[in-house]
């Protein structure tokens, strides 16, 4: 938390503070999506497969590369904690930090989902997000945030002291046991810093702190990836519902999330070909 108690304020603060900030990772030579062929191979797609995630729950789906998935609201306004395995290898995770380090604090159009080290490539770009007119608002918040990590039973119960089962951590970590078939203990592991779809969020200007005010998000609303890499997906619709008050309780008002599949012909992509793991050589200096 920013505090400037009990230190010496130095003569030339205001100088230092002053000095103008550099972008840390400049993306101006990152490869870019197609984002027109991904367009136009999605207007030719078919939905091949629908899952609903229950309020407080969970669930797992399959989006095979070169397919384009939606996450969309229904009922009313849900945020969703989205995790993502390269199917084939679950040890391939999404990256949330690096994620962030890359693209800024909130994702939308053209933004990717990159994996962990040492793959480090992208697994989802998203290629159509309807809440993209919020932008940055008077507090500093926007939506679909790689800043938070997901609610969890243990900082729960580390600022309560209570037993809550159904924080997003809990509910992936019984989605992937369910999908894998490891046993909880297996699957908790694997269990990651997520993309908070539809959450809006930031930091406060005084303090620093994390915060959520509720989410914009309305049914009709979505947010739609294409699979650069053959992915299994695990979608939480978030205990605390649209995130306005309060999340590790059954006290929020929670709707459910529809996520659907979609693939196109294969001559749609035909220019277009999965990412290659990343280019270093692991040697590491040695
Ligand atoms: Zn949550």
């Amino acid at each position: 938390m920013v505090s400037q108690a009990m230190t010496m304020r130095p003569d030339d603060a205001d100088a230092r503070r002053a000095v103008a900030p550099v972008i840390c990772y400049p993306t101006e030579t990152l490869p870019q999506p197609d984002l027109a062929l991904y367009r136009r191979a999605r207007a030719r797609a078919v939905k091949v497969e629908e899952v609903r995630v229950p309020p407080r729950e969970a669930a797992c789906f399959h989006a095979p590369a070169g397919s384009f998935f939606r996450i969309s609201s229904v009922e009313g306004p849900q945020v969703g904690d989205l995790n993502l395995f390269h199917a084939e290898n679950l040890s391939e995770r999404f990256y949330s930090g690096k994620t962030r380090a890359l693209h800024g604090t909130h994702l939308t159009t053209g933004d990717r989902m990159w994996s962990a080290f040492p793959w480090l490539r992208p697994m989802a770009t998203i290629v159509e997000d309807t809440l993209a007119w919020y932008g940055i608002d008077a507090f500093g918040g926007s939506v679909h945030d790689v800043i938070g990590t997901r609610c969890d039973p243990y900082t729960n119960a580390l600022l309560s002291g209570g037993q809550y089962h159904h924080c997003c951590h809990s509910n992936l970590t019984r989605a992937v046991a369910a999908h894998t078939g490891l046993a909880l203990e297996g699957a908790e592991p694997l269990v990651h810093d997520v993309l908070n779809v539809f959450m809006c969020t930031g930091f406060t200007r005084d303090t620093g702190q994390y915060f959520m005010k509720a989410s914009p998000v309305r049914p009709g609303d979505y947010l739609e990836f294409f699979a650069e890499i053959d992915l299994v997906g695990a979608l939480s619709a978030c205990p605390g519902g649209d995130c306005s008050t309060e999340h590790s309780s059954d006290s929020a008002r929670c709707y459910p999330l529809l996520v659907e599949v979609f693939t196109p012909p294969a001559d749609a992509l035909e220019s277009w070909s999965a990412p290659a793991p990343n280019g270093y050589d692991r040697s590491h200096g040695t």
